[in-house]
């Protein structure tokens, strides 16, 4: 079986981390300290294992958030990310976060953008992690926040940002909802995932799909249709999963239900991913370790799902070259 230094020591891709959940909880009691606030404050930040649903699952951002209005604090949680990434061997990472959670206290979208790539390159002096932006809009805020969000991306021509996502709870707010915006980010040549068939159904992945995007964060709604499981496969669609953080939400009920393999017998691209490191207190390699305990997932499994996420990946083509080569010579031939 796989063992857990293997899998630490192998390289490994993420698509699908949000940074503000995924900060180590001593760098949040640092940060908290910083802002006059107690470490009491952060007791509600690591979701319980079973959630009622994803709401509460969500719950946790609430006393994150209130941390992260300022330029040096963004950058210090970027630094922190990019350091967990670094001591697991993720050599690619994709972080994800929704700038306008991070207002507050006034700053611009621009600022925000600036202070978390500042923090990933003072990290990538010490860390061998490359790694490129997902903007996130929360499905919560109208049109017109939205369309405001992708100006200011356009204004800022900034290089990290390769992607856009919606995340938020898509029970409330349906992908028909979100068509203006989604438009408006590819328009703007920004790759496109969206949260999708998390805890809503398979009909949202096929209406994600339909809006233009190539990748769906958690997917696992389409496990019990098969003609949204066909349309993933033919439009090689990635699904990002996330098992731990899948199970929390109640998204998948248990480890028995879990579709990797059902998926992989489908011929549906899948890349697996923390989704919140601290929020779900997990790593990369731990859920790699769960998928071996629990799916008998190979090294060769592993290694296939890295080249998804490779493929998938919305790095550039020599990027994604660089990252393949690594790849292929790390893991073992067959
Ligand atoms: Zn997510």
């Amino acid at each position: 079986m796989l063992n857990k230094k293997t899998i630490k020591e192998l390289p490994k891709i993420e698509l699908h981390c949000h940074l503000d959940g995924s900060i180590r909880i001593e760098t949040l009691e640092k940060l908290a300290a910083k802002e006059g606030l107690s470490k009491k404050s952060l007791s509600k930040v690591m979701a319980p294992k079973k959630c009622l649903n994803l709401k509460e699952y969500l719950e946790s951002f609430e006393v994150i958030l209130p941390l992260l209005q300022s330029e040096e604090n963004l950058s210090i949680a970027a630094f922190d990310l990019i350091e967990q990434a670094g001591n697991e061997n993720v050599c690619y990472i994709e972080i994800r976060f929704a700038p306008l959670f991070h207002q507050q206290k006034g700053l611009s979208i621009e600022q925000i953008i600036q202070a978390v790539v500042q923090g990933i390159r003072k990290a990538q002096e010490k860390f061998d992690v490359q790694a490129n932006l997902i903007v996130s809009a929360m499905r919560h805020h109208t049109d017109q926040q939205n369309a405001e969000l992708i100006d200011s991306l356009k204004k800022s021509q900034n290089e990290a940002i390769a992607g856009f996502d919606f995340a938020g709870d898509e029970q409330q707010v349906g992908n028909d909802k979100i068509k203006r915006t989604t438009a408006l980010a590819i328009d703007a040549g920004l790759g496109l995932t969206l949260h999708s068939g998390e805890c809503g159904c398979a009909q949202n992945v096929v209406e994600a799909i339909h809006l233009g995007a190539t990748r769906i964060g958690h997917g696992v709604a389409i496990r019990e249709d098969i003609d949204a499981m066909k349309l993933c496969s033919e439009k090689n669609i990635l699904l990002e999963l996330c098992p731990t953080s899948n199970l929390q939400t109640n998204a998948i009920s248990d480890w028995c239900a879990y579709p990797l393999r059902l998926f992989m017998t489908q011929n549906i691209a899948c890349c697996i991913n923390t989704d919140n490191r601290t929020v779900s207190q997990t790593t990369l390699t731990n859920e790699y370790h769960l998928l071996a305990e629990h799916c008998q997932l190979t090294v060769s499994e592993m290694k296939q799902l890295n080249v998804n996420a490779v493929n998938g990946s919305f790095a550039t083509a020599p990027v994604k070259a660089a990252l393949m080569k690594k790849i292929n010579q790390a893991y073992p031939s067959n």
